[in-house]
C-alpha cells in the first residue's frame, strides 16, 4: 500500500513524498503575463509570448517550491524551443535539479507540424487560406527540425545531463503536434534504449474532434500501430478518452497522469478517472503548472483531485488507496519508471515527507485524531516542514537546504521587473485568437483537406 502512517507522536507526521506527474516548470503563473484561464486553444497563442527568463533561476525558485509543497519527484516538459536554445535550457533545469535535490525527468519537447492550430493535413499551413496561414514567430517557428535533428538532440542532452536522479525523456507534445515519421521514431528510439516518453494526450474537446476526424480508426489503435504505447510512455489528461481506448492504454502498461486543476481552469473537462482505474490504468497526479489558487499546492491539488473523482454513491468512485497511490506511485513511475510501491522501508533511499501535525491537530480533540481525514480536509504546503529525497535531506524546517531560495526568488523578480512592460508581439494576439476561434467554431480542424 502507498500509504502508510507513521505515528510521530503529537509532533508530526511521515508520508511517502508525493510525485509530481507532469509539469512545465513555470515559476510566475502565465496569468503574471496575461495568458489567463481560457479555452487551452486560445490560451495557447497567449502562453507563446511568455518572457524570456534566466531557465536556471527559473527552474531553482520553481523546484523549491515543489520541494516545499511534499514533492520529491517531478516530470519537466520543457516549452518548444530553437535546438541550440533548447539545449542550452536543458542544461540549466537539469543543473537547477541537481541543486534543488529533487528527483526530475527532462521531457525534450518535440514537436514538427500544427506549431498554431490542429488540422488533418500536413505540416503546418492550415492549408484552408485562412488568416492562420500567415502566422509566424513565436507562434509558428521560422524553421521545423527534422525528426533525425530532434532525436539527435534528446540523445546529446542525455548523455550531457543524466544521473541518478536526473533522467531525459521523449517529450512528443501530442499526437496532433508530432507527425507519424516523429512518431515512429520515437517508438523505436524508446524500444531500443529504455528510454521513458511523455506526452499530452486527449486533453480537449477540439483535440478529440481532430483525433476523430485525422484517424476514423481510432486515434489511441494507431499510435499503437507506430509502437508508441507500452509501459514506457506517460500520458497526461487523458480527459476525452473512451471505455475502449482505456481499456488498450491498461493493456499496454500506459501510465495516465491526471492534471484537474489545469483542466478545470482551461475549460478542458473532467478526466474519467473512475473508467481508467476500472479499466486497471495506472494513474498519476499532475500540477501542470495551473493548481487551483496558482501557487503549486500538491496537497490542494490532491484534494481537488479526491472531491472531484470520489462520486456521489454511498462508497467513494475513488479511494483513497488509488488517491494516493496516484500522487505517490503513480507519479513516480512517470517521473524515473520505478516499480511502487513506495512506502516507508527500513534502510531505503526513501523519499519522504514530514507534516506538522501539531499544526494540523491543534483544534482536534484527542479521541477523534484519525490522521488520514485530516491529511485529506487541510494539509497544504504550509504543513510541510522537512523532505528527504532519496534519502538526502531537501528541506528542513521548510528551508530547501541546497539553495538560497529569498536571492534566488528576489533576483528572478528584479529580471522581471526590468522586462519591457510591452511586448510588441502582443499586438497581434486578440486578431490570432480570433482567428483561432473562428478556426475551431467553423470545425476547420475537423476538415480533411483534399476530402
Ligand atoms: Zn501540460
Amino acid at each position: 500500500m502507498a500509504f502508510q502512517r507513521f505515528d510521530a507522536g503529537r509532533g508530526s507526521l511521515l508520508l511517502p513524498a508525493l510525485a509530481n506527474g507532469h509539469d512545465h516548470g513555470r515559476y510566475f503563473s502565465p496569468v503574471t503575463f496575461g495568458a489567463v484561464d481560457q479555452p487551452l486553444e486560445t490560451w495557447l497563442a497567449a502562453l507563446a509570448l511568455q518572457p524570456d527568463l534566466d531557465q536556471h533561476l527559473t527552474a531553482l525558485a520553481y523546484l523549491t517550491r515543489l520541494a516545499r509543497s511534499g514533492v520529491a519527484s517531478t516530470m519537466h516538459l520543457h516549452r518548444a524551443r530553437p535546438l541550440d536554445v533548447l539545449v542550452d535550457e536543458a542544461a540549466d533545469v537539469c543543473a537547477a535539479a541537481e541543486l534543488v535535490g529533487l528527483r526530475m525527468a527532462f521531457a525534450v519537447p518535440l514537436q514538427d507540424r500544427n506549431h498554431v492550430a490542429y488540422t488533418c493535413g500536413g505540416a503546418g499551413s492550415t492549408g484552408f487560406g485562412t488568416g492562420l496561414d500567415g502566422v509566424g514567430p513565436p507562434w509558428r517557428p521560422t524553421a521545423v527540425p527534422s525528426v533525425p535533428a530532434l532525436m539527435d538532440a534528446v540523445d546529446s542532452i542525455a548523455a550531457a545531463h543524466e544521473s541518478p536522479t536526473v533522467t531525459v525523456q521523449y517529450g512528443p507534445l501530442g499526437p496532433q503536434w508530432a507527425s507519424d515519421e516523429l512518431i515512429s521514431a520515437i517508438a523505436e528510439g524508446s524500444a531500443r534504449t529504455g528510454r521513458r516518453v511523455h506526452m499530452h494526450l486527449l486533453e480537449t474537446r477540439r483535440q478529440r474532434e481532430w483525433a476523430d476526424a485525422a484517424h476514423p480508426d481510432g486515434l489511441l489503435a494507431h499510435l499503437d500501430r507506430l509502437g508508441l504505447l507500452s509501459p514506457r510512455l506517460s500520458v497526461a489528461h487523458g480527459v476525452w478518452l473512451r471505455a475502449e481506448e482505456c481499456a488498450l492504454l491498461a493493456e499496454r502498461g500506459v501510465t495516465v497522469v491526471v492534471n484537474t486543476s489545469s483542466n478545470l481552469r482551461l475549460r478542458s473537462g473532467v478526466a474519467p478517472v473512475g473508467a481508467l482505474l476500472d479499466a486497471g490504468v495506472d494513474c498519476a497526479m499532475g500540477l501542470d503548472g495551473a493548481t487551483l489558487d496558482d501557487d503549486g499546492d500538491a496537497f490542494r491539488e490532491l484534494r481537488l483531485l479526491y472531491l472531484l473523482q470520489a462520486g456521489d454513491g454511498l462508497d467513494p468512485r475513488l479511494t483513497t488507496e488509488q488517491l494516493f497511490r496516484a500522487a505517490v506511485d503513480g507519479g513516480a513511475r512517470a517521473v524515473h519508471g520505478g516499480r511502487g510501491p513506495w512506502g516507508l522501508e527500513p534502510g531505503a533511499a526513501a523519499d519522504v515527507v514530514v507534516l506538522d501535525r501539531e499544526a494540523l491537530t491543534r483544534d482536534v480533540l484527542p479521541a477523534s485524531q484519525d490522521d488520514l481525514p485530516l491529511l485529506l480536509s487541510r494539509v497544504t504546503s504550509s504543513s510541510v516542514r522537512h523532505l528527504w529525497v532519496a534519502g538526502r535531506p531537501v528541506l528542513r524546517d521548510g528551508t530547501v537546504l541546497g539553495v538560497d531560495e529569498e536571492a534566488v526568488v528576489a533576483e528572478l523578480r528584479a529580471r522581471q521587473a526590468g522586462l519591457p512592460a510591452v511586448d510588441p508581439r502582443a499586438a497581434a494576439l486578440p486578431q490570432l485568437q480570433e482567428d483561432l476561434l473562428q478556426h475551431y467554431r467553423t470545425a476547420q480542424h475537423r476538415r480533411r483537406q483534399g476530402g
